[in-house]
């Protein structure tokens, strides 16, 4: 029930910078492992290893059992949603359009899709006749935030890469969403990847937290474990 290994991974980028070095560890499917650790440490650097944004210079990563070098980036990224903070939502498009993307790709047919995208509106509190078809400029930042997440969660994927997603919400906004979030996993057999530089924040969302320190892995267990031995 292994998801992702890495297994002495290894990213150097071609300036020589070593963004991480020598890290092993093993996510278990449907829950949820965060990243935790100061800005330039490599959190961001891993998640790119797991889509293939980029490959690693040392080292193999396993997706499902599976070196991730064998897989087609394409098939991998229609397998893996992704979360950042800067939302990149398709302004041009309505808010169901934009939700829709990836199940379009994937040849779902028409009506599957709107049930897909209704459903979807429903679970981030977006009422979908009032949200389905305003653009995203219409929005605020915390309801673009939830069209987001519902895009990353449309085409029912593995896993799902989430890069400080809240990072960019005024701090009530940000407890909602992590409470909604918290909801959403409870029910959804997803493995989640989650990365933040708030402690708290992985205290409360990660069932596994990972802290990193300048390239190095330097502790990884549960909430309790990281609470016992700081
Ligand atoms: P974060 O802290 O959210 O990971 P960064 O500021 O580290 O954001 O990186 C933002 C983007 O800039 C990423 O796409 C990263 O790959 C790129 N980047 C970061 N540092 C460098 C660098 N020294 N040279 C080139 N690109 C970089
Ligand atoms: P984090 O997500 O923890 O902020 P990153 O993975 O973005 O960390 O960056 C780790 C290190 O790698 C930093 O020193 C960063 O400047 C460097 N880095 C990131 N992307 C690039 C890049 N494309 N080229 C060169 N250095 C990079």
């Amino acid at each position: 029930k292994t998801m992702i290994e890495f297994d002495s991974v290894t990213k150097i980028y071609p300036d020589q910078t070593v963004a991480i070095e020598d890290i092993s560890f093993e996510v278990e499917r449907g829950t949820t492992t965060v990243f935790v650790g100061p800005s330039g440490c490599g959190k961001t650097t891993t998640m790119t290893l797991v889509n293939r944004m980029q490959d690693p210079t040392e080292g193999t990563v396993y997706y499902d059992g599976t070196d991730i070098q064998d897989y087609d980036k394409v098939d991998l990224r229609r397998d893996i949603g992704y979360v950042i903070q800067e939302i990149g939502l398709f302004d041009h498009m309505t808010v169901g359009e934009n939700i829709a993307t990836v199940p379009e790709l994937k040849g779902w047919d028409r009506d599957r899709i709107d049930e897909r995208v209704d459903e979807l509106l429903e679970l981030m509190n977006l009422p979908p006749e009032t949200y389905r078809d305003q653009h995203p400029t219409a929005l605020s930042g915390g309801q673009q935030q939830r069209v987001g997440v519902a895009r990353a969660l449309a085409a029912d994927p593995n896993v799902i890469l989430m890069d400080e997603p809240f990072g960019a919400l005024d701090p009530i906004t940000r407890e909602e969403l992590q409470d909604e979030f918290l909801d959403i996993q409870e029910r959804i057999d997803t493995t989640i990847l989650f990365v933040t530089h708030d402690i708290n924040e992985a205290l409360k969302m990660g069932d596994k937290i990972a802290i990193f320190d300048v390239g190095e892995l330097v502790q990884y267990g549960t909430p309790t474990e990281i609470i016992r031995e700081p």
